[in-house]
């Protein structure tokens, strides 16, 4: 990628890094993974997004899963401009609250209660805090390789040796909060049920993202989610389903509505904004009502439930229709499918996990089922791989460990344009050298 004194992403990148550490504002926009500077995106249309440069790209990262509709859809910029009109904020309750808490419980009925938030994030510590409150119990279980936000409980991995413990995987997270969280491997019941027996009473609430998402895309095993319930039954510990990915993604009720597995509380997020900021957590009345001002676990937000963001909710989810469903699983399909064989005809090992819309290609030659399956794939290659996406106008996710997404906006003409780059990438990169015999 050029760096000389036309190229605008570069200068803006150079001018970012002196106020935004590292230049961006979330980590993975700064492309430490596959190298290179990100071009930064002036605007949006569709399933197509324009760099500072004029250059540009067919998405496949989608804001990361929020725009289901696209960049820019007509009804959404109406729906927000006159919103706007009336006022971006008041700090009081308003009507279009009601309309999408109503529209979130008639697309997930077991979100009998909903409190709207301003991400994912405080949607899973809030919901961590009141299965806490509910059971009266400190402890966690997460799984590794599922991420869940950058709250303190929730940047923990699996602690060596004999120790079921966290350790941080983030410096400022105190060993106190981690030794709470306990991380069980995605996939595996077993793994659950230890952790349970040995906490035997002390375990809150069980964390899963019920389709994984954040280590690229593992789907649940036959009888894993079941499973989940089952053993938080048994043990008395809260079932969170983190459905920020997943929630109005994997189905129009997310992944519990597709596996017909009922949690006590859900995490949504991403989607349910329409783009705009927004998270929420929700579940059984009888742990919702408890929390502040209806009972007494404490959670707030002064633009909690913003009415920008709930106009773009709301539209954003009355547009969820099941030919919209059919219509992304076809082309998730043909995009999964373009990829396998575009790999297989380059001689290159290639593993696509999907579900729907969104779909992960893993450059490994063994189905990925969990963390430890997903990390041996081929980092370099993907980082490879994406450049040349990206020199081909095709903008996929800019990690390994990500999911591409679909919309309503993509058509099959854009998903055969990244097959096509794909194949023409991945067909240069067949002319690798052949490993050394012998080893160093
Ligand atoms: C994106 C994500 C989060 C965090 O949401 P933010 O809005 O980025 O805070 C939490 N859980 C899952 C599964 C996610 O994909």
């Amino acid at each position: 990628m050029s760096t000389d004194g036309r190229n605008q992403s570069a200068r803006l990148f150079a001018r970012a890094r002196k106020i935004l550490p590292g230049g961006v504002d979330s980590p993975v926009r700064a492309f430490s993974a596959v190298g290179g500077a990100p071009p930064f995106i002036r605007r949006g249309r569709g399933a197509r997004i324009e760099d500072e440069d004029g250059r540009s790209y067919v998405d496949f990262v989608m804001s990361w899963g929020p725009l289901i509709h696209g960049h820019a859809p007509a009804g959404l910029t109406r729906a927000l401009a006159a919103a706007a009109k009336h006022g971006t904020s008041f700090g009081a309750p308003t009507a279009a609250e009601v309309e999408l808490g109503t529209a979130v419980r008639q697309l997930m009925p077991s979100l009998e209660r909903v409190r709207f938030v301003n991400s994912g994030t405080e949607a899973t510590m809030s919901a961590l805090r009141l299965a806490r409150a509910a059971t009266g119990r400190d402890r966690v279980v997460k799984f590794a390789g599922c991420y869940h936000g950058h709250g303190d409980a929730f940047l923990v991995q699996a602690g060596s040796g004999a120790t079921t413990l966290g350790v941080p995987t983030s410096p400022g997270v105190p060993r106190s909060v981690a030794a709470d969280t306990l991380v069980a491997r995605y996939n595996d019941l077993g793994s659950v049920e230890r952790i349970l027996r040995r906490q035997r009473d002390r375990v809150a609430a069980l964390v899963v993202e019920p389709v994984a998402g954040n280590m690229g895309v593992v789907l649940p095993e036959e009888g894993f989610l079941e499973g989940l319930r089952a053993l938080c039954d048994a043990h008395g510990a809260m079932l969170v389903f983190d459905e920020v990915i997943s929630g109005f993604r994997a189905a129009p009720g997310g992944a519990q509505e597709r596996f017909g597995v009922r949690p006590d509380l859900t995490c949504l997020g991403k989607i349910i904004g329409g783009g705009l900021p927004v998270g929420a957590y929700g579940g059984r009345r009888d742990l919702m009502e408890q929390v502040a001002p209806a009972g007494p676990v404490y959670q707030a937000g002064t633009l909690s439930g913003n009415p920008l963001a709930m106009a773009a909710g709301a539209w954003a989810l009355s547009k969820l229709t099941p030919a919209l469903y059919a219509r992304l699983d076809t082309l998730g399909a043909r995009l999964a499918t373009g990829l396998a064989d575009a790999a297989r005809e380059a001689g290159i090992d290639l593993q696509v996990n999907r579900l729907g819309s969104v779909l992960t290609p893993f450059f490994t030659a063994a189905p990925v089922h969990d963390y430890e399956g997903a990390t041996v794939a081929d980092t370099a290659a993907y980082a490879r791989f994406f450049r040349g996406m990206l020199a081909r106008g095709v903008y996929p996710p800019p990690s390994q460990f990500e999911g591409w997404f679909l919309s309503a906006a993509h058509t099959r003409r854009d998903v055969d344009e990244a097959v096509a780059a794909a194949r023409a990438t991945l067909a240069g990169m067949r002319r690798r050298r052949p490993r050394a015999a012998g080893g160093r």
